[in-house]
């Protein structure tokens, strides 16, 4: 993760404005009070409405939020705003129902039946949101329907909110004010069509084809992409993109991976390395070259500084070593002479990925390899066990100030790595992550 002051000021600023607007809006101007505890209920729902709002910024891979916080904390953010949003909506019926039970003649399908049903409707929407994000597994649901579903859920409870909100009349019979709850509402759908439509039509005009698989260690296997009709696409060491694969980019399955190639070879050909996890992955090593393929991107800010007097630490473990990988490749392709430490954890040495090549870029670069093997061969006088703070502090450089630190791998070891440097006192702004489970 990356942090930019400046940028997150003004992304919490907007997050401020945007979920206090439908309030701030609806209570401009002449309103007859009514007891406390209605205006609680109402205020209630209106926040919670411009949360949820917000949440379409946040989701919709826009550049400038990720690069304010860095994608897993916005996603945490997310996750926390988005409860918070349920929260609040729910208890505007509760809140209202308590101090007012006439109120509860909006769920009676005999006084108005579309009403009722719209309520009742988006009640089940949000609980079923709730618990889909909360147990997702339980329900069997693979990433990619629950992403679907939640994006359609969220939408449904917007526009029945609004048009709740335009119904009921009582704080925005002004023409001004009805007009911007729209305005907001349209703004959400755009977002949606932004991300769902136009961004995979733009992508299916610049598409990629497979042009090679090769099989690496640990299970994971390399595809190489070549653009077809276009001249391709630059990126920065330690960035990812999201792959799709197959004659269509208009599919469920888009699934984030680190560029493993160097940023030299692009923008004409570049590489992921995917190692087999779920459905989709574990299908990487069967992928034909010849396939079709888009990729939007590229994204993220695990990115090394282009100072070469700023050494890099690198602790990797497993399929973390991926961005790793077009570090080290772009380093050498440009002969840059920094100092450079990889941490390199796997469970055995036939899970190590990239082992021969490591070898044979320690003899292009200033770099250092410590392998910590958790299974190790009789044989083996390395490191063994799994990272922690004494490995880490073993193996940092001599002037550890110097060094940018980058983390990659498996939660545990994530979490691990980032608390044992701060302790060995490097700076947080120094620690730079990729977590590559998102939910
Ligand atoms: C920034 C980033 C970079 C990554 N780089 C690599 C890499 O270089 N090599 C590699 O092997 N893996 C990488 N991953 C992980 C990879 O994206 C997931 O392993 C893959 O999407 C799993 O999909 P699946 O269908 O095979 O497995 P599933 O069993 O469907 O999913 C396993 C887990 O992967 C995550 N996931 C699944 N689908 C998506 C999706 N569409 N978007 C986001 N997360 C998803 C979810 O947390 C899910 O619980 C990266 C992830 C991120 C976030």
């Amino acid at each position: 993760m990356k942090y930019s002051l400046a940028r997150a000021i003004f992304w919490v600023v907007s997050f401020l404005v945007l979920a206090t607007a439908p309030m701030l809006v609806a209570y401009l101007g002449p309103i007859a009070p009514r007891t406390f505890w209605v205006e609680v209920g109402v205020g209630v729902g209106f926040v919670g409405l411009g949360i949820m709002l917000f949440q379409f910024l946040l989701t919709g891979r826009y550049a400038g939020v990720a690069t304010a916080f860095g994608l897993d904390s916005m996603l945490q953010f997310h996750r926390q705003m988005g409860l918070a949003a349920v929260g609040f909506i729910l208890l505007h019926p509760v809140l209202l129902f308590l101090s007012d039970p006439t109120y509860l003649e909006y769920l009676d399908p005999r006084v108005q039946l579309p009403r009722a049903l719209a309520l009742a409707g988006v009640t089940g929407a949000l609980i079923l949101l709730l618990a889909t994000s909360l147990w997702r597994r339980s329900f069997r649901l693979s990433y990619e329907w629950w992403r679907a579903i939640h994006g359609l859920l969220a939408t449904f409870v917007v526009f029945v909110g609004i048009v709740h909100i335009l119904q009921v009349g009582y704080y925005v019979s002004d023409v001004w004010k009805q007009a911007t709850f729209i305005a907001l509402g349209a703004g959400a759908v755009a977002l949606v069509v932004n991300t769902r439509i136009l961004r995979p039509w733009r992508m299916r005009q610049r598409p990629w084809r497979v042009d090679a698989v090769h099989e690496e260690g640990g299970d994971a296997s390399t595809l190489v992409l070549v653009p077809e009709g276009h001249p391709g696409m630059h990126f920065r060491p330690g960035q990812f993109a999201w792959l799709t694969l197959g004659d269509t980019p208009f599919t469920l399955q888009q699934h984030p991976f680190s560029f493993s190639s160097s940023a030299d070879a692009a923008p004409g050909r570049l590489a992921f390395t995917i190692k087999g996890d779920g459905d989709f992955s574990s299908g990487a090593r069967a992928i034909r070259p010849g396939t079709s393929a888009f990729l939007e991107g590229p994204y993220g800010y695990f990115v090394p500084k282009e100072d070469p007097g700023m050494g890099c630490v690198m602790i990797a473990g497993g399929v973390g070593a991926t961005p790793f990988r077009s570090m080290l490749r772009t380093f050498a392709d440009r002969g840059d002479p920094r100092e450079l430490h990889l941490i390199l954890a796997n469970e055995s040495q036939d899970q190590v990925i990239f082992r021969e090549e490591l070898e044979d870029l320690k003899a292009r670069l200033h770099l250092a390899v410590v392998h910590v093997l958790e299974d190790p061969p009789k044989e083996w006088e390395g490191e063994t066990g799994l990272i922690d703070r004494d490995l880490l502090a073993r193996h940092l450089p001599q002037n550890p100030l110097e060094f940018e630190y980058f983390i990659c791998g498996p939660e545990p070891m994530m979490d691990i790595a980032e608390s044992a440097l701060r302790g060995l006192g490097i700076p947080q702004k120094r620690i730079l992550s990729e977590r590559f489970n998102m939910v």
